[in-house]
């Protein structure tokens, strides 16, 4: 597999420190407040990063952290830590504010199919490792103190051969460019524009997520946390770091500065980088109020996968514009999937007749060029065009009633395999039992509608069920009835 590097920037040959397995950490959200869809993209690209790597039989350890303290307003460790200004804002305890979040986080990827990180560690949990690792570069002497109001152990990045090797910029241009390009007021008694706190000393009124140390009462920044979580739960040489593209001059930078002074070798192979989701050409932000939730999007009537299934049009590292004219296209699209699977699943349980090789070849092209196109640094846009126009040439077959079981059950075979790539549940729609619990889903789904006094969306998955899976309802004092349309069956 060839993978974009933003180290080397190209695309290099995928080659794993040990043999058979990746070790793999990603940056997680910082718990303050929902997730929005644009933040989400980026899991979802990392989650088929992940899954491309375990097609290929790679065993992955994937390590997303919680970031629950340290993360200050600006990235470059000015402002009020995040947490802290929602928690007075809420009136809540910056514990109550994180766990919601960190809830809220890990449901909205459970809905988006991205598959549960093996860990999601928290800084707050990991003080003395974090403490730890500033003692080491504390005896390295990267460290000096600054006193006053952003005071704290500030890290010298001018002491770090090759500070910023990230960016593809020198030592000096990286200066003018953090000062300008972030407009960020250094402390007094700031060595460089990029210095930045690895511990922040706390103000008195601080009573939560403070901490005693040698250095004094505080708190860990941001960059130092992700580095002593990554290298404590996947070595202190690993193979990819993942984080959406904002990451790279500032955040990473400091990374790889804190972790390879610290150990003396390289940090990891590996950084890769998600670009930005846009609305209107801006940037989808909490500070540009132009954000979307999944709940927002659940509101209108649109689901996780449909979102998820949105994202796959534009490669990982291009601008995504959204709209929401987009998305109820790519859920339409997705729907139409779906309906050719049910029609598939039904020859191959009920269908005869033998294999055709020819049909046969077509299917194990089409697989090999899909796959041939996630192996080239994720290219899903071009192997989702590889699988629609096999659906194409299958429907012209399905059509002319030429497909005979064993074909059907081959194509799904082959979108199994997609799937587990893909990650849309295709497997719920190439199967009678599939689908008959994919009905009662969505029923369930149409219900908690009801009761939550959403009836555009309660009509949106009635209509779903009808034009999908060809099932009416019928909403009786005893509850929801349904059957199938055309069939003299009593209602199920
Ligand atoms: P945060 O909670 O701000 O640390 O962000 C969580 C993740 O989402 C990080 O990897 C960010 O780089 C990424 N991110 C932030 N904004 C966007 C956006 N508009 N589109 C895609 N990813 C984003
Ligand atoms: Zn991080």
């Amino acid at each position: 597999m060839q993978i974009y590097n933003t180290l080397t920037r190209k695309k290099e040959k995928f080659a794993p420190l040990q043999k058979g397995s990746v070790h793999m950490y990603a940056c997680g959200p910082t718990v303050y407040f929902y997730a929005h869809i644009g933040n989400l993209r980026t899991y979802i690209s990392q989650d088929v990063l992940r899954r491309a790597l375990e097609h290929e039989g790679y065993k992955v350890k994937h390590v997303v952290n919680l970031t629950d303290v340290g993360h200050l307003a600006s990235d470059a460790d000015t402002g009020d830590d995040k947490i802290r200004t929602e928690s007075e804002k809420e009136r809540k305890s910056m514990r109550e504010i994180t766990d919601f979040y960190s809830k809220k986080f890990i449901g909205d990827i459970r809905e988006l199919n991205i598959l549960s990180p093996d860990m999601m560690p928290k800084p707050s949990e990991h003080i003395a490792d974090i403490l730890s690792l500033i003692k080491k570069l504390d005896g390295k002497r990267y460290l000096y103190k600054v006193g006053g109001d952003a005071g704290g152990m500030y890290y010298d990045t001018s002491r770090f051969k090759g500070y910023g090797a990230l960016t593809g910029m020198n030592f000096e241009k990286l200066q003018t460019a953090i000062i300008s390009g972030y407009r960020v007021e250094r402390p007094e008694g700031i060595r460089n524009p990029t210095d930045f706190a690895v511990w922040r000393f706390a103000d008195p009124s601080m009573k939560e997520f403070v901490w005693d140390s040698e250095y004094g009462r505080g708190f860990p920044g941001w960059h130092i946390e992700c580095s002593a979580m990554s290298m404590k739960y996947l070595g202190e040489h690993f193979d990819i770091h993942c984080g959406g593209v904002d990451h790279i001059p500032i955040h990473h930078t400091n990374e790889i500065a804190q972790s390879e002074a610290a150990t003396g070798e390289k940090f990891v192979n590996y950084w890769v980088h998600m670009e930005f989701m846009q609305v209107d050409r801006r940037k989808m932000s909490k500070s540009f109020r132009n954000i979307y939730t999944l709940e927002d999007l659940e509101k209108k009537g649109h689901s996780a996968l449909g979102y998820r299934y949105f994202t796959f049009g534009v490669h990982y590292r291009k601008l995504l514009n959204f709209t929401f004219e987009k998305l109820k296209k790519s859920e339409d699209e997705l729907s139409g999937i779906y309906a050719f699977l049910q029609k598939v699943a039904e020859v191959a349980e009920q269908g005869s007749g033998s294999a055709d090789p020819e049909f046969g070849k077509l299917v194990d092209d089409a697989k090999q060029e899909f796959f041939k196109a996630i192996a080239d640094d994720l290219n899903v846009p071009v192997a989702l065009a590889k699988m629609h126009s096999l659906i194409n040439d299958s429907s012209t077959r399905l059509a002319a009633g030429k497909m005979a079981a064993e074909d059907a059950k081959k194509l799904i075979a082959a979108f199994t395999d997609f799937d587990s790539v893909l990650g849309l549940e295709f497997a719920k729609y190439a199967s009678r039992s599939g689908i008959d619990s994919a009905i009662e889903g969505l029923i369930a789904e149409r219900e908690k509608a009801r009761k939550g006094r959403e009836f555009k969306r309660a009509d949106e998955i009635r209509t779903r069920l009808l034009h999908e899976f060809g099932i009416a309802l019928e909403d009786t004092p005893k509850g929801v009835r349904w059957y199938r349309v055309g069939s003299k069956k009593a209602p199920a």
